[in-house]
């Protein structure tokens, strides 16, 4: 068979919108081979959904791809320009280690981005290699398709290979390539990249662009640009709010690492909160908690108002006009995020409608469950059974207290007790992926070559609402004596 044969049976089908932008987007490079290409992990079922073969897929042509050593027919690849405030001070960044082959059209007619990570050296490389370990892509595998398992928008995983080729870290590891796919990889950033070289009109391309993917609808509104920021706001209150909703710490809230279309994006330091606790940082340079876990909903806030700066000149050609513009849909920010997180919280308890105390309700339950670091995750798991699993909670007379006070809420509405209980199980996920659980996958994947860990983890993970017998086992927190967990950045 030839080549291009080979290839056109694997399914590709990339088309390059994004390099139709103005040449200060991106750097037009190719991945760097790597020397032996081994496929360690590999999604079927998106596969599937983005119309590719995944058994040409698995075979040395096919793994070929994910590691950068072919390109796919009709791949121009390149890197991507953008820049970002990392922990409040802005930088020029862009693809450092990260290659766009294209944009895969699936036989729905939808667009994804396909974007190798760890490919080798970009011009935004920095004093970088452009290369990633093994550990950090499988984790991102992990967490961003437990993501996807839980409902939230995020960016998925479709394949990982390692690459034969060590990464000098501390000491020496094992390469890898995750392909990641995307709705885009547009970002705050990326918008404040054009903004900053102030070309109006690379940024009123981009913003063009950004509409046509992912917001067609408000093409033809009368003002276009802010709806943008709208829709935009909307979509990240709703995202933000998700996270909140199953005790998620992004970790790194950076400007460059939040999506425009409103999928969770770099799963670096990333990790879910075990103990509910406002406070939690798991990465390790977060050392003034910017990112802690309660205060992603105002550091989104801060984000946007990020974002909506880039657009003033598009907005009015009267600066003062555009600023008033953009605050009052910045405004909306706050009470958008509340409802999206008051109406989960209400579909936590079990509660279908609306009354003016069930703020209050929720906030009561979070201070006690604070008060006896209860586990997030397992209290509402309990709550959804009446099963009292965490006993040093649900022996307090102040919780008591309020289960009668919530149970009296649940009895006065129009919904049965089943349709509560319903709702309950699938707002509440039985399984998230606990940090010793994903650490005993990795170290076994990384250290013993031995995926049967975290192909069982993987699949549990598939179905947080199923509330499985045979998920029990993944549901307990780690133990007490576990040492503060830890993550990093960029490994
Ligand atoms: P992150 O903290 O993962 O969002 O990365 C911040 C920036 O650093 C991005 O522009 C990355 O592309 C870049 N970067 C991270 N690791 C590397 C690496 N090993 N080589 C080159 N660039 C990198
Ligand atoms: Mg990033």
């Amino acid at each position: 068979m030839t080549k291009a044969h080979d290839q056109a049976l694997t399914g590709w089908h990339l088309e390059n919108s994004y390099s139709r932008l103005p040449a200060s987007f991106f750097s037009i490079q190719k991945p760097t081979p790597v020397q032996a290409p081994k496929l360690v992990k590999f999604n079927e079922p998106l596969a599937a959904e983005l119309g590719l073969d995944a058994e040409d897929l698995q075979t040395d042509v096919g793994v070929a791809v994910f590691a950068g050593n072919e390109i796919p027919e009709g791949s121009e690849p390149l890197a991507q320009a953008y820049a970002g405030h990392q922990f409040g001070n802005l930088t020029m960044l862009g693809d450092g280690r990260a290659i766009l082959l294209g944009e895969q059209i699936t036989p729905q007619d939808e667009r994804f981005d396909i974007q190798l990570k760890g490919s080798g050296r970009t011009p935004y490389s920095r004093g970088g290699d452009g290369r990633a370990s093994l550990g950090p892509m499988l984790r991102e595998y992990i967490i961003s398709e437990a993501m996807h398992g839980l409902g939230i928008p995020t960016t998925r995983s479709l394949a990982v290979v390692s690459t034969g080729e060590p990464v000098i870290r501390e000491t020496d590891l094992p390469g890898a390539i995750l392909t990641r796919v995307a709705a885009s990889h547009i970002r705050v950033g990326t918008f404040q990249y054009a903004a900053g070289k102030g070309d109006v009109e690379a940024l009123k391309a981009l913003a063009d662009y950004t509409i046509q993917r992912h917001f067609p609808s408000i093409a033809t509104n009368d003002h276009p640009y802010l709806s943008l920021l709208q829709e935009v706001i909307k979509q990240q209150a709703s995202l933000i709010a998700k996270w909140q909703l199953v005790g998620f710490i992004h970790g790194v809230m950076n400007t460059d690492n939040m999506t425009i279309s409103g999928e969770t994006i770099d799963y670096g330091p990333c990790a879910f909160m075990n103990t509910y606790d406002p406070a939690t940082v798991f990465s390790s340079i977060d050392r003034n908690g910017r990112y802690a876990y309660a205060n992603q909903r105002p550091i989104g806030g801060w984000n946007l108002a990020r974002f909506a700066e880039t657009l003033l000149q598009l907005l009015d050609k009267d600066q003062d006009k555009a600023v008033e513009m953009a605050q009052h849909e910045m405004s909306q920010y706050m009470p958008l995020f509340q409802s999206n997180w008051l109406a989960g919280m209400r579909a936590k308890l079990g509660i279908v409608d609306e009354e003016k105390d069930d703020e209050k309700l929720v906030e009561d339950l979070l201070d006690i469950m604070e008060n006896n670091r209860a586990d997030y995750t397992n209290t509402f798991r309990a709550l959804t059974y009446n099963k009292p699993e965490d006993s040093a909670l649900f022996d307090k007379p102040e919780f008591e207290k309020w289960k009668k006070t919530w149970q009296a809420r649940r009895d006065r509405q129009q919904a049965s007790k089943e349709e509560s209980q319903t709702l309950m199980e699938n707002s509440n996920p039985a399984v998230i992926p606990r940090n010793h659980r994903v650490e005993e996958a990795l170290e076994s994947a990384v250290e013993h070559g031995d995926y049967s860990v975290m192909e069982k983890l993987l699949d549990v993970l598939s179905n947080p609402y199923g509330h499985k017998t045979e998920q029990e086992e993944y549901c307990s927190p780690p133990p007490a004596s576990s040492l503060p967990y830890k993550t990093y950045c960029g490994t």
